[in-house]
């Protein structure tokens, strides 16, 4: 770059970049590098990310660089091309996309290499020491002893602080002889995959590894459709270890690490490779190892979660979404980018494979199919010969109802406790219940924040708003007709699970919720419980639901199928369907068959009949028939503009101006390719003490769209009634509240 002038993006929330001038005795830059920058009375932290030519702003007035912190770039071109396309796609600020992308220590002035875990190994002339030492020199004996034992890898020092308490001044004065080397890798915090072979491949796996191991130099999507138990991570492993053994990388997307264990599990005995982990139980220091180690090209694997689709690669080989339809990869505030999507874009600007994996893809993902964007890969069936689990439904309507439970749903389970075998009680809501009602007055116990009831728990006799957090005691008497005619209503996990200790009594029951689990390593032990077969019957929200593999569990209980079924949530039968396979999934997966209830007050559902008979193909041809119907995505492209504020009035008012100003742009124009629905308040409008509104805009197409979130946006920026609110504007949104 030989211009003098370059453009710097920063973290703020400003759709723009900013000129600054390198001075004769920095060193050149290139884009991709960081510098720090005034900005204001400020300095900060921004990245090059192009030349300017003709700069806005007057030579006189042009602010210089302070500091060029990197003198190579930061990240891969390639990396920077991807977030720039990102920023573009999502209309979000790209310093904000940068700073999203990057681990946090480097918002600072840290360099790109992190402080790398210490290794200590033994020298020629430590060895001679050793023999010829001084007996009273315990302590240089002792670390000179542990590192001729450890042989020529040496120990890491955390090693070395284990068998020898407090060491630093010993190693100090061995290093000081000559004795002892210290050295820096990254090694000790990659994992190291041995190359076992696993099960022999049955045919449709044999097929879907060799149909990608044809096209592993170009771009190709690959939609992996395999039923619960057909065995998708045994080809993830195989298509990730030939990538790996032709020298490149591969990045696979996890929905959670920790409730995937059997995936890592397989990855770590079958790669024949180094694994880097990216999850949330990280500190700011490992993330940014396993970040340069991806970069470095030494993690051969980099397996992580939604924000790790930002990983710089050296050599990027293959790029694996597992379960991508999970909601978990859209980001719901700030930068809500969907990673499933991104990595699609990604994988196409590197010219190599994606696989997409999934029992029920998205709706987008099979019209990609059907498109011929896709290329699909089925397995039919489940591995081993296992059967499909066999669906029950039983009618919320006709039959009585215990806790929520009915006979033949209770007796189901009292048979698994007699026969031995596991259980799975799935419920949609935590705590014990969700809605506390007056008998006498019709009274309900609601949040003062939020439009929505307070749920009683009972471990902590609290009531609870799930929305916004806020909890109190709940009150002994009706609080308007002052009886004593409060009752809980409805159920939730804590009320199953005190149900199932009454009616089976000595039941070794595991809840499963986010109340109830604390941290990924509590998760992993509660998990490893039900492998052991030390728990009967696992109660639980969507955590039952996700990627277990427990072969002992022979039935699924669905409490309630009912939430998704009559939704004003497009995407709410799509969700229901994804989430009752996923946890029908669990069911039969050895030789014992499994068994599916499903409880409903709507036995004659066309969408769960489907589901009772596994027809995920015929119910997508249905409901993407609907979608086109009704306008909705695949078909139609949305974007969201949210607003919110104090006072209830201000956000309507905001997203009814955005919507006058777009119309005044939309008028100019000859098509009807871009139309904004009513401005109205959020289907939740009140949350967390805030007022909600909404404005959807929709087009059959993507360009048309971008141009005008291009424009309109920039009218937005400019109003004045945009200072009152918090407003943001979400591309393919997820959640249309
Ligand atoms: P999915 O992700 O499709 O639900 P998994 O990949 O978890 O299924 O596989 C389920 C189980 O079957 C795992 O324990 C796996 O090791 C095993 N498995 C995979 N392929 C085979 C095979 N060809 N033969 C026997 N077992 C297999
Ligand atoms: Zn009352
Ligand atoms: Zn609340």
């Amino acid at each position: 770059m030989h211009n003098r002038v370059v453009q710097v993006a920063l973290p703020l929330p400003a759709r723009r970049t900013f000129d600054y001038q390198l001075r004769r005795e920095h060193p050149a830059v290139r884009e991709g590098s960081r510098v720090r920058v005034p900005l204001q009375r400020r300095e900060v932290t921004g990245m090059v990310i192009g030349a300017a030519t003709i700069s806005s702003v007057p030579p006189g007035k042009l602010k210089s660089v302070s500091v060029v912190l990197d003198a190579e770039p930061s990240i891969p071109s390639t990396l920077l091309k991807f977030l720039k396309w990102a920023a573009d796609y999502y209309h979000h600020p790209i310093g904000e996309v940068i700073r999203a992308a990057l681990p946090t220590t480097m918002r600072s002035t840290r360099g790109i290499q992190p402080r790398l875990p210490t290794r200590y190994s033994l020298t020629s002339a430590g060895r001679a020491a050793l023999r010829t030492l001084s007996k009273q020199a315990i302590r240089q004996r002792r670390v000179l002893g542990a590192l001729a034992e450890a042989g020529d890898g040496g120990l890491s020092l955390d090693a070395l602080t284990n068998s020898i308490a407090r060491p630093t001044s010993t190693l100090k004065l061995l290093q000081g002889r000559g004795w002892i080397e210290m050295y820096q890798n990254a090694e000790d915090f990659l994992l190291t995959a041995a190359k076992k072979a696993g099960p022999a491949l049955n045919q449709s796996q044999r097929r879907a590894v060799r149909e990608i191991g044809a096209e592993l130099s170009r771009y190709v999507p690959f939609l992996l459709q395999g039923v619960t138990g057909s065995g998708k991570t045994e080809i993830y492993l195989k298509a990730a270890a030939s990538v790996v053994a032709s020298g490149r990388q591969a990045l696979v997307l996890v929905p959670e690490i920790a409730l995937t264990p059997q995936l890592l599990a397989r990855f770590q005995e079958g790669l024949g490779g180094t694994l880097a982990v990216i999850h949330s139980g990280l500190t700011d220091r490992e993330r940014h190892i396993a970040w340069w180690a991806a970069r470095q090209g030494l993690a051969d694997v980099v397996v992580g979660t939604r924000s790790a689709v930002f990983t710089p690669l050296a050599r990027p080989g293959l790029y694996i979404v597992d379960e991508e339809h999970d909601a978990s990869y859209k980001q719901q505030d700030g930068f809500r980018y969907n990673a499933r999507d991104l990595i699609v874009k990604r994988a196409q600007q590197d010219g190599v494979p994606v696989i997409l994996g999934s029992a029920t893809p998205s709706l987008e993902s099979m019209e990609n199919v059907r498109q011929g964007r896709y290329r699909q890969l089925l397995l039919r069936q489940r591995v081993r010969g296992a059967a499909m689990p066999k669906f029950q439904l039983l009618d919320l309507g006709r039959l009585p109802v215990t806790s929520g439970m009915t006979p033949p749903m209770l007796a189901a389970l009292r048979l698994r406790l007699d026969r031995g075998e596991q259980s799975i009680v799935y419920v949609n809501r935590r705590g014990f219940a969700p809605v506390v009602l007056c008998s006498t007055c019709r009274w309900q116990a609601r949040c003062d924040r939020c439009d929505v009831h307070l749920t009683l728990h009972r471990r902590s006799e609290r009531l609870r708003c799930h929305h916004c957090g806020a909890s109190r005691d709940p009150p002994e008497q009706c609080p308007k007709c002052g009886q004593s005619t409060l009752h809980p209503v409805g159920e939730g996990t804590q009320r199953v699970e005190d149900t199932l200790q009454k009616v089976l009594p000595g039941v070794r029951i595991l809840r499963l919720d986010s109340d109830n689990t604390g941290n990924a390593a509590d998760l992993a032990t509660d998990l490893a419980r039900v492998r052991q077969g030390t728990i009967d019957v696992l109660v639980g929200t969507q955590l039952v639901a996700k990627g277990h593999d427990f072969p002992a569990v022979t039935l699924v209980c669905i409490l309630n199928a009912d939430s998704g079924l009559y939704s004003v949530d497009f995407r709410a039968a799509e969700r229901l369907y994804q989430q009752l396979t996923q946890v029908a999934g669990r069911a039969g997966r050895a030789e014992r068959p499994g068994q599916v209830l499903v409880q409903t007050r709507h036995p004659e559902n066309v969408s769960l009949f489907r589901l009772a008979r596994h027809d995920y193909n015929g119910f997508v041809t249905a409901e993407l028939d609907q979608r086109r119907l009704a306008f909705c995505p695949p078909f139609i492209r949305f974007a969201l503009l949210r607003a919110e504020s104090l006072r209830p009035a201000v956000s309507l008012e905001f997203v009814s101006v955005a919507a006058r100003v777009g119309h005044r742009r939309l008028a100019g124009q000859p098509s009807q390719a871009v139309r904004l629905m009513d401005p109205v308040p959020s289907p939740m409008e009140r949350k967390a003490g805030r007022y909600r509104a909404q404005l959807l805009v929709t087009s059959h197409a993507h360009t048309p769209l971008h141009r005008f979130l291009d424009d309109w946006l920039c009218d937005l920026e400019g109003l004045k009634s945009g200072r009152s609110v918090r407003w943001s504007l979400d591309v393919d949104p997820m959640e249309m509240y």
